[in-house]
């Protein structure tokens, strides 16, 4: 029998496990998922906890919840993909495959930043960890006055509206506890704006000017000085703050790197259009590790894992892959005060202002702040335990649809 074997069973592989089974009957394919941790993270979650909103208990649950009947799981650490041989090392045991999916994700690296790690939890917090999330609540609970500078070291990294949001949540968070008066919020990146897309990034540039949040663009991270509690950019200028809320550079997989499937950062080659992996055979890429110029979100590999599913089904049946994946994202950015932002967008569309998911009705708005765009973030929680890791249909196409989006220019 066929053998498919699923690198990571976090967003992009447990939604193709699930898909894949439903469409393919145990007894003619053999479906096997690794991953080092059983337990499941609803990494969007991680932003609510630094605030108070969420705690752990609100972002983990068992992958077992999720891995459908008649697929085999293993709970183990990959460490090497021969590529020639279809073989799979871990650290338990080897697994030989006709196909391989690859969705192992991408993780902060702070060694990558010189002095990162020694100031790392003593005045250089993250979010985009559950521990990190975590140990920055305790921060935040007790700061009351003085200046937090949000860095994104280097792109790309997981989730681009995340950093936005965590000062826009800020700006809140500081307003209720009374004390946003004393308190300085800066946004710093290596960007020339808060986003990369024009349409996008005038207007959530205008909401960080409305909401008093200081934007420093083209600030290449080299250092962090944490005795001295400032950040160095590679051309010497310096930005000094109390407390840093880092999201440092991003990197796929170790075990990706050990084994000359992906770049030196983590990332393998994946077609645009097919999610096929360039440069090996039998081999699919979904989510974070893929190098592909989408979003890296949830919302990304539950649109891409449509394409690949499809694709390796053609495959298994001897036909070729088609390039249907847009590059399709849609991210709904927490502004504060329940109100939320919703961006929708491709390869080829940047983020445009109009109704989604249905035209002319919404009930969600793009690229504005409304009551019901913060009751679909916090409702996709629900759609993203409920929905999306089982494999189910949302009712949204794969495809990015411009039906409802007003076409307009940055200026
Ligand atoms: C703070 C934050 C906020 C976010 N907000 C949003 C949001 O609002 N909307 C949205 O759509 N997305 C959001 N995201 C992004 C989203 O969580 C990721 O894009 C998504 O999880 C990617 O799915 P993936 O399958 O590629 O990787 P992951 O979900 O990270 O899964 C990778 C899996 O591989 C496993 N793994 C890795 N290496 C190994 C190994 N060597 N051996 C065994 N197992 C291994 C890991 O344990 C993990 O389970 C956010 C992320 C963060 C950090």
């Amino acid at each position: 029998m066929k053998k498919v074997l699923i690198l990571g069973a976090g967003a992009g592989g447990t939604i193709v496990a699930n898909m894949l089974r439903k469409q393919i009957p145990e007894s003619q394919l053999e479906i096997t998922i690794i991953d080092r941790d059983e337990r499941h993270h609803y990494q969007a979650g991680y932003l609510f906890i630094p605030f108070g909103i969420y705690s752990t208990e609100d972002v983990i649950k068992s992958k077992k919840e999720f891995i459908p009947q008649g697929v085999d799981f293993i709970v183990d650490t990959i460490v090497k993909i021969d590529p020639d041989q279809r073989r799979v090392e871990t650290k338990a045991s080897t697994y030989d495959y006709d196909w391989l999916v690859i969705s192992t994700g991408c993780d902060i690296a702070p060694d990558e930043i010189e002095g990162m790690r020694d100031a790392w939890r003593d005045n250089a917090f993250d979010f985009y960890t559950l521990e990190g999330a975590n140990a920055l609540y305790k921060q935040l609970k007790y700061f009351d006055s003085g200046k937090i500078v949000l860095n994104i070291a280097e792109i790309p990294y997981k989730c681009p509206i995340a950093p936005l949001e965590f000062v826009f949540m800020a700006d809140w968070f500081f307003q209720v506890n009374g004390v946003r008066d004393k308190v300085e919020i800066e946004f710093v990146t290596p960007l020339d704006n808060v986003f990369t897309k024009p349409v996008a990034a005038k207007v959530l540039g205008e909401f960080a000017a409305k909401k008093n949040i200081k934007v420093t663009p083209h600030f290449d991270l080299a250092a962090v000085n944490g005795k001295e509690k400032n950040i160095e950019s590679h051309k010497g200028n310096k930005i000094g703050y109390d407390l840093l809320v880092a999201i440092p550079p991003n990197m796929g997989n170790k075990c990706l790197i050990d084994s000359e499937v992906s770049d030196p950062v983590g990332y393998v080659a994946t077609d645009n259009h097919t999610l096929k992996a360039e440069n090996f055979d039998r081999i699919f890429v979904i989510g974070d590790t893929t190098n592909v110029p989408a979003s890296k979100a949830g919302s990304t590999a539950h649109y891409m894992a449509y394409t690949l599913v499809d694709n390796l089904i053609r495959e298994i049946d001897g036909h070729a892959a088609l390039p249907k994946f847009d590059g399709h994202a849609t991210c709904f950015l927490a502004s504060g005060f329940e109100k939320a932002i919703l961006l929708d967008f491709s390869y080829d569309v940047e983020p445009l202002p109009g109704k989604f998911p249905f035209p002319g009705m919404g009930p969600f708005s793009l690229l504005k702040e409304s009551l019901s765009n913060y009751w679909g973030k916090m409702m996709f929680r629900w759609v993203y335990w409920n929905l999306m890791m089982k494999g189910l249909d949302l009712p949204l196409e794969p495809q990015m649809n411009l039906a409802g989006k007003i076409r307009q220019k940055a200026s």
